[in-house]
């Protein structure tokens, strides 16, 4: 029986970002959706989770861009954009020794917004902003064609190659490349840090931060769910599965779980992290297809998070604090951010610890006490005395897709070679690379192209049905 093109029944494996907004198009769409995700709670990347004292744990420190789109347009049909707190926009990098430098957005047109703080800037000098000044151009003016000649390289070889100075790569970029891929610049695409850079400077809101106002799973991962599920969706957590059920060789017929359960389907979205879609695909599809051979090269980045609860206040910082110092690039203090998190002005400090590699199996004590002496090298007056009262580390081994030089090209669309299977996930092909936008537009692709297909053989079974009525 051909299916019809309403209540398709579509498998969703994977319930991070990119799985839930798949399988929220497609329900609203008027397919059967079920999601299927391997752990007993959902959002992946960003999930969150309830501690024995009931404080909430995050698997890591996530924030919005203004720059996103596709994220918000589904909090707001979802009712829940009001979620996000946008904070002052400023970039705040803080240094050993408590002295720190901003970049403040000034509200003139872009690129203008940014010139005034550079003019500010005391911390580098003026030969050093005039080479970040000459290069400006190439960032700003530049399209996409010359963005991707430029993932041959590393950002560290394109900066130097343009002259910019050393300081600027140490001080700025390497804090900026730990903090949107957990690499430092000599390891990540040039690419990459031109496109967001760029973006930055050209749209004068792309840069502001906002923060949910409580746990991911409160202010966003849970409403996303319950939404799908109030339509008519399926979500099984606790549902990992092992292998993909074949019916022909080009022709999925569904998934098989750990424990031998068969979830059957017309179509399959696989919105996994790489490194888990690269256990499920079958040998001869490599054999057959580029396409899945080119998954091999992906891999995922190791990267820890630290969270420290503190008996004081001990930043004073209501937004995102970026450090070129020690191994916290990125950090804030939650107990600021977020008011579901506060208690009596206490901080409560969320810090990714990145490059990982080399400390990922350190105790968990090394690296709290590396943290917090990062912490104490930042702001060494409002944390003398101050206590840790509680401390945890979330290690993920193969977190966001590694974004190497020439990788950009082996990006998988979410169509796939085999007619009723879809790919989504933040490796794939979209604009926003790893990121809570790229996981929902990457959702969103996919679903957009099961649904085509779907329309597309309806159209042909319908076709001839008609001429044969018209004999
Ligand atoms: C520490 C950290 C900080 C970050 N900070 C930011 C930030 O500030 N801003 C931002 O925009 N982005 C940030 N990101 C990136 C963002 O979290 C990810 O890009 C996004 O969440 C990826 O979503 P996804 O759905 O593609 O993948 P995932 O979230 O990894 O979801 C995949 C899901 O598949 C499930 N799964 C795996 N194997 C199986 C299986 N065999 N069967 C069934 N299910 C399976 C997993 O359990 C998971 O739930 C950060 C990421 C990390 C790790």
């Amino acid at each position: 029986m051909q299916p019809t093109e309403q209540g398709q029944r579509v498998v969703v494996v994977g319930g991070g970002l990119a799985g839930l907004a798949a399988a929220r198009k497609l329900v609203m769409a008027g397919q059967q959706v079920e999601v299927v995700e391997a752990r007993d709670i959902l959002g992946g990347k960003v999930s969150s989770w309830r501690d024995a004292d009931g404080d909430w744990i995050e698997s890591g420190l996530h924030v919005f861009f203004g720059a996103y789109d596709e994220i918000f347009t589904l909090m707001r049909e979802v009712g829940i954009y009001g979620n996000i707190l946008w904070k002052p926009h400023v970039l705040r990098y803080t240094l050993a020794g408590g002295d720190h430098f901003d970049f403040e957005n000034w509200p003139l047109p872009s690129p203008l917004h940014l010139m005034p703080t550079v003019l500010r800037n005391r911390y580098f000098t003026w030969g050093e902003k005039l080479t970040l000044v000459k290069a400006l151009p190439k960032i700003v003016l530049s399209n996409d064609q010359y963005y991707e000649a430029q993932d041959a390289l590393t950002y560290e070889q394109w900066h130097l190659a343009q002259g910019v100075s050393k300081k600027m790569l140490t001080r700025m970029f390497l804090p900026m490349a730990l903090a949107l891929k957990f690499v430092p610049p000599e390891e990540i695409s040039a690419r990459v840090v031109l496109d967001v850079a760029g973006m930055f400077l050209r749209e004068n809101q792309a840069s502001r931060m906002g923060f949910l106002a409580g746990s991911p799973q409160d202010k966003l991962i849970g409403p996303i769910a319950a939404d799908i599920t109030r339509r008519g969706g399926i979500i099984r957590t606790g549902a990992k599965v092992r292998e993909l059920i074949m019916a022909g060789p080009r022709h999925i017929a569904g998934v098989r779980l750990a424990d031998g359960t068969e979830v059957r389907g017309d179509a399959v979205v696989l919105a996994l992290p790489i490194h888990q879609l690269n256990k499920l695909i079958p040998a001869a599809w490599r054999g057959d297809h580029p396409y899945f051979a080119n998954l091999a090269q992906f891999e995922g980045v190791p990267v820890i998070t630290a969270q420290l609860w503190f008996d004081r206040q001990v930043t004073g910082i209501d937004n995102v604090l970026f450090c070129p110092d020690g191994r916290i690039p990125v950090y804030a203090d939650l107990g600021n951010t977020t008011p579901d998190y506060a208690v009596g002005g206490r901080s409560r400090i969320e810090a990714v610890v990145a490059p990982a590699r080399q400390i990922f199996d350190h105790d968990d004590k090394a690296i709290i006490d590396q943290v917090w002496r990062d912490i104490q090298n930042a702001f060494p007056q409002r944390t003398a005395g101050a206590q840790i009262t509680k401390a945890t580390v979330v290690r993920i081994p193969q977190s966001v897709y590694w974004p190497k030089p020439g990788l950009n090209k082996l990006r998988p669309t979410q169509r796939s070679p085999i007619p009723n299977l879809y790919l989504a996930g933040g490796y794939t092909r979209q604009r926003f690379y790893d990121s809570m936008e790229g996981a929902v537009a990457s959702g969103n692709r996919a679903a957009a192209a099961l649904l085509a297909d779907v329309h597309a053989i309806h159209q042909r079974v319908a076709v001839p049905a008609l001429v044969l009525s018209e004999e």
